[in-house]
């Protein structure tokens, strides 16, 4: 069950909530962003590199085909993956998701994909589309060894 739920308005709250994630973010962290077709995962991406960036016009293309786009971003890099495209756990390896994960910090799209196989610990914000218009709700989840990484920075 979350242990922290959010009410985003619109898109400019979303664009808050990820400018708020980017100012706390650190080596090791891993964000699973879960949600339907449309949820929002792409634009809080989006959001969150722009701000850590420092760059409101950083171009974030979707990796839909690369699967991941890294970032480096002077104290941090920050890979931007988006696995409803993977075929299979191997691929996983391949884009060298652990690495990029103990080294800098990882966006995921679609982690349901990943067959398990993503970092022990990671954060899951699951993003909720109610209804036709521009609100959503944001779930804070954690893994189970996640806890000690990410409680002090998130209680808000
Ligand atoms: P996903 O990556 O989850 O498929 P996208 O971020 O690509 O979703 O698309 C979300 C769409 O919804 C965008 O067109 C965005 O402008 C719109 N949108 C409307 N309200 C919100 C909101 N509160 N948060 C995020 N996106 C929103
Ligand atoms: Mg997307």
């Amino acid at each position: 069950s979350p242990f922290r739920t959010v009410e985003i308005a619109d898109e400019d709250a979303m664009v808050r909530l990820a400018e708020d994630i980017a100012a706390i973010l650190k080596p090791g962290d891993v964000i699973a962003l879960s949600g339907d077709l449309g949820a929002g995962k792409s634009t809080f991406s989006r959001a969150l590199l722009r701000s850590f960036a420092g760059d409101p016009e950083l171009e974030v293309p979707s990796p839909t085909f690369t699967l991941v786009q890294t970032y480096e971003l002077g104290r941090l890099t920050i890979s931007h993956f988006d696995l409803y495209r993977l075929e299979e756990p191997e691929e996983l390896e391949e884009l060298g998701l652990d690495e990029l994960a103990e080294t800098g910090a990882a966006l995921i799209e679609w982690p349901e994909r990943a067959w398990d196989g993503l970092p022990r610990d990671h954060l899951v914000m699951r993003i909720i589309q109610g209804g036709e218009d521009d609100r959503r709700t944001v779930d804070f989840e954690l893994s189970p060894d996640a806890a000690t990484r990410w409680e002090t920075r998130l209680t808000r």
